[in-house]
């Protein structure tokens, strides 16, 4: 809420608001239009006047406005695109990762299965021996 500058009382609302319309400085492009409050301080009456808000508006040739808005339809297109093959790769990999478990599991099953060969021969072995001081 502004104060008054002469007195500090605040100020609840605008006694107007007005809009103005500012060129650009050198080097600037388009214009800016402000919103002007017109505030008059209830105690002492000092008028004075608080910029409410700001908007730059770019001057730009249609056609260009039209090409802009035409590319940025294609790279929304293009961004949807890419979003689904990412999500096709994702898709791709999470399996890759199943199958190389797979595969994990696989190798150690194998080699399970040759300690259970080997032990099987021990024992195998062992028995025959067992057999002969029987
Ligand atoms: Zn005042």
């Amino acid at each position: 809420m502004p104060a008054c500058p002469s007195c500090g009382t605040k100020i609840q609302s605008p006694a107007r608001v007005f809009s103005v319309i500012v060129e650009p400085k050198e080097g600037e492009r388009g214009l800016t239009e402000r919103k002007v409050g017109m505030y008059q301080c209830p105690k002492c009456g000092t008028k004075f006047p608080i910029v409410v808000s700001r908007q730059r508006y770019l001057i730009i040739a249609e056609d260009q406005l039209k090409q802009i808005q035409t590319d940025l339809k294609a790279l929304k297109r293009d961004h949807t695109e890419l979003k689904k093959q990412h999500e096709d790769l994702e898709t791709v990999l999470d399996r890759t990762k199943k199958e190389s478990e797979v595969r994990q599991l696989e190798t150690r099953l194998r080699s399970l299965e040759e300690q259970i060969t080997y032990l099987k021969k021990e024992k195998g072995e062992l028995e025959a021996r067992v057999a002969k001081f029987a």
